[in-house]
């Protein structure tokens, strides 16, 4: 392996280590929340479904996706800001409540 290779590799590496720490991990109850420093890093871990929705242009509007709970699996996503933790327990805690979708960032920019 070239000098030039290996150091490719040990950035890649160091990028990963980065990604990972981007993500806090507690619990409350037996839910599991997932803070993370970046809404992109959070997405990526997300069912594909959020996945494919995050980004997806509605009329004038773009979707984005801040935070989901999985309720089989009682865990929370989140974007590290309160507004949305607080919003996802929301679902955890009234598994009936129902609210529009969330639609932000006009579609021009
Ligand atoms: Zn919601």
């Amino acid at each position: 392996m070239s000098k030039a290779l290996l150091y490719i590799a040990i950035l890649g590496f160091l990028a990963a280590c980065t990604t990972k720490s981007a993500v806090e991990v507690f619990y409350v109850g037996d839910v599991e929340v997932r803070l993370y420093s970046s809404r992109q890093a959070m997405v990526r871990e997300l069912p594909e479904v959020m996945q494919l929705a995050d980004n997806l242009r509605v009329t004038d509007k773009v979707i984005k996706v801040f935070g989901y709970y999985d309720r089989e699996k009682k865990v929370i996503y989140s974007v590290d800001d309160a507004r949305t933790v607080i919003h996802e327990f929301r679902h955890h805690l009234e598994p009936h409540w129902n609210h529009e979708l969330a639609v932000s960032h006009p579609a021009s920019e």
